[in-house]
């Protein structure tokens, strides 16, 4: 509250009220995936102590932050996950994307701990298929899948699944995900996801207007979310949501979320570097001002600006 008693929001220029933290636990990974963006933060091994982790959530939740993504690397490597979730305020909405490899042993002490749901990263039911994506040579997509059952087992639901979308690699398996998401009758979600060119890997970059056309012409109904105004189709029964960042005006204009690295830097935005601000030492008086100031940096990727021939300039 501020001294005229009203409630102190996390809201930047462009009137955009952070409601989200989006944090990297650790950024190590037990795969190798050809595409992945590492949360913007590659490099190596950095973790924040338990206690680190907590006092930022708690400053940001006392500024209105009520959702928590816990991501990585990947964060079921972290054996004291179960820790952060029990010392975690109470918030509306916690989650976890996870490769699912390590998920069925951990599934109900995570669920115990406070983890309301998880996003399970799956491309593929192809193993070999599997095994090129994710650069791994042992045959693991049975684990994954064992993973989400268990997932949904215990509760940790609705289970969205995360599929980003591969030219010629998976760009045909969309049919094939729907009815295998489709058999967990609405505990289970797929969410397709526009693939961002980290890595070099334009090549596989699928057209996300073809896709988005063929869903919408296959829906009963479709509906669309606070959260970046992603759109959920309803097919057959099942949902399906799409996910498209890429030169996306609409996605940065209702983007209300705050990233967190692995080694403790607020970071405004997934695409940009030059706009972090360093909490890994700061106490908890300091962090409402640091996390202020980080939003205070918070500037749309994707303004829709063009140059008098056409081409971008907002990037
Ligand atoms: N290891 C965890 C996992 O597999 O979910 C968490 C980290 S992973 C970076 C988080 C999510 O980012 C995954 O769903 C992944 O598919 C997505 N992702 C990674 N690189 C991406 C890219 N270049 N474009 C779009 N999504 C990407």
């Amino acid at each position: 509250m501020n001294s005229s008693g009203a409630r102190v929001t996390l809201t930047d220029t462009y009137g955009r009220t952070v409601r989200s933290l989006r944090m990297s636990i650790t950024n190590r990974c037990n795969l190798n995936c050809i595409y992945c963006h590492n949360e913007g933060d590659p490099g190596s091994v950095r973790e924040m102590s338990v206690e680190t982790i907590v006092s930022i959530v708690r400053a940001a939740a006392d500024l209105g932050v009520d959702r928590l993504k816990i991501s990585g690397g990947e964060p079921l490597l972290r054996k004291d996950l179960e820790d952060i979730l029990t010392e975690l305020p109470p918030l509306r909405d916690v989650s976890l994307t996870t490769n699912a490899i390590l998920l069925k042993e951990r599934a109900l002490s995570l669920k115990e701990a406070g983890l309301d749901r998880v996003n399970v990263s799956l491309d593929t039911l192809d193993p070999a298929k599997f095994r090129m994506i994710t650069n791994c040579k042992k045959d693991i997509l049975g684990k994954v899948l064992a993973g989400i059952e268990e997932a949904v087992r215990v509760g940790l639901t609705p289970v969205k699944v995360n599929m980003v979308l591969l030219k010629d690699l998976n760009e045909n398996e969309i049919e094939e995900m729907l009815a295998f998401t489709k058999q967990f009758n609405g505990n289970v979600i797929l969410q397709l996801i526009e693939l961002m060119d980290f890595k070099d890997v334009a090549d596989l970059h699928v057209n996300a207007d073809e896709v988005e056309g063929a869903l919408l012409a296959r829906s009963t109904d479709v509906k669309v979310r606070q959260m970046h105004h992603r759109k959920k189709y309803i097919i057959n029964g099942a949902e399906v949501e799409f996910v498209r960042p890429v030169d996306n005006t609409e996605f940065c204009a209702n983007c209300n979320r705050l990233r967190v690295t692995a080694d403790g830097k607020l970071k405004p935005c997934l695409l940009a570097n030059d706009n972090l601000v360093d909490v890994s030492n700061a106490s908890p008086e300091e962090l409402p001002a640091l996390l202020q100031l980080a939003v205070s940096r918070r500037v749309p990727f994707y303004t829709g600006r063009r140059d008098q021939n056409g081409s971008r300039t907002d990037s």
